[in-house]
């Protein structure tokens, strides 16, 4: 089919017309936007494919993470209440210091109660926290929210999670998930898994 240049007029056009940035598809005489052709013709796949909210703020807290300065693991963590986004927070340095990006990790190793060794960067902060910080800093409460995290949190971000009032958490990883079971159990705080859609 014959394409014409961007400008011109569409009435009377057979073929495809093209005018940026919609393309225009004439059909039986009558002129639509193909989106919209291609919306009506695709709706059931295109509707199955929605991401629920659980996904979207999931796959939103994915980009967070890609902010994360530190080399061990990008975490993102998101603070969501009433389906509106209140904080953001990644893993990194303190606002003003250098990033393990540019200087290395500072990993030191520590005793868990039960005997485990770990290791932690010494230098950032967790995302959970970073978020929390943000939400403190701009005023918004937090409380009776729900939080996006790519990891579960450490028991030590847990723990403040807690008193922040965020019963809800939602992540996609699990991370040392057996270190949490005893906190869960006193706690009116739940953990989710969220499946995201294979990209
Ligand atoms: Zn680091
Ligand atoms: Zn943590």
């Amino acid at each position: 089919m014959p394409s014409q240049p961007a400008g011109s007029s569409p009435s009377g056009t057979v073929g495809v017309y093209w005018k940026s940035p919609l393309i225009w598809e004439a059909r039986n005489g009558c002129v639509k936007p193909r989106s919209v052709i291609s919306i009506a013709s695709q709706r059931g796949d295109e509707m199955s494919e929605r991401l629920s909210w659980d996904q979207y703020f999931m796959t939103i807290t994915q980009q967070v993470a890609e902010r994360s300065t530190c080399t061990r693991a990008k975490v993102g963590a998101v603070i969501v209440r009433d389906k509106n986004i209140l904080a953001t927070g990644y893993n990194g340095a303190p606002a003003g210091m250098p990033h393990c990006t540019d200087v290395g990790c500072l990993i030191y190793e520590s005793k868990t109660p039960n005997g485990d060794t770990e290791q932690n960067c010494f230098r950032t902060i967790h995302a959970e926290m970073n978020a929390i910080a943000q939400a403190a800093k701009n005023g918004a409460s937090i409380k009776d929210g729900a939080i996006y995290i790519t990891h579960t949190p450490c028991i030590h971000c847990l723990k403040v999670l807690v008193n922040t009032g965020i019963r809800e958490i939602y992540y996609e990883k699990p991370y040392k998930l057996h270190t949490l079971e005893e906190l869960l159990r006193y706690t009116q705080v739940h953990l989710h898994k969220i499946e995201l859609p294979p990209r």
